[in-house]
């Protein structure tokens, strides 16, 4: 025998009968009510539909800021050994002291190299460039 599955109207308790019951009127065993077999469950209310969820808002990411252009210009200086500031007589020393005095004024040395400068005829000697930078 199969049974009836319906929902008492009163106190929305599953309840299940027997075909038998059909029809009859019964006491809901949740709530004790009268309530009438029935065949076709009583619907429960529905309820009203969710409202529509708004698609999130797409972040839109942020355009990367541009990089700052460095307000300052980078400036450079060659050095020789042939600069005015050696004074004509080239030495470590010598260049000791004018490097220091341009790092005073904020030159820092970005790269030493040597060259070979033809020195006369048939000769030719190493000199040294000292190749330095400042911020303008
Ligand atoms: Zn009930």
């Amino acid at each position: 025998m199969s049974n009836i599955q319906f929902h008492c109207p009163h106190c929305r308790q599953t309840i299940e009968a027997g075909l038998d019951m059909l029809g009859q009127l019964m006491d809901c065993p949740a709530c004790g009510q009268t309530v009438e077999v029935q065949k076709s469950p009583v619907k429960l209310p529905s309820l009203p539909p969710p409202p529509p969820r708004l698609p999130p808002k797409l972040k839109m990411p942020m355009p990367p800021a541009p990089p700052k252009m460095a307000s300052k210009k980078k400036e450079y200086k060659v050095l020789t050994q042939r600069d005015p500031a050696f004074g004509g007589e080239f030495s470590p020393e010598k260049l000791e002291a004018v490097l220091n005095s341009f790092a005073a004024q904020g030159w820092l040395v970005v790269s030493v190299a040597t060259i070979s400068l033809p020195a006369g005829p048939g000769c030719a000697r190493d000199e040294l460039i000292v190749i330095m930078g400042r911020n303008q």
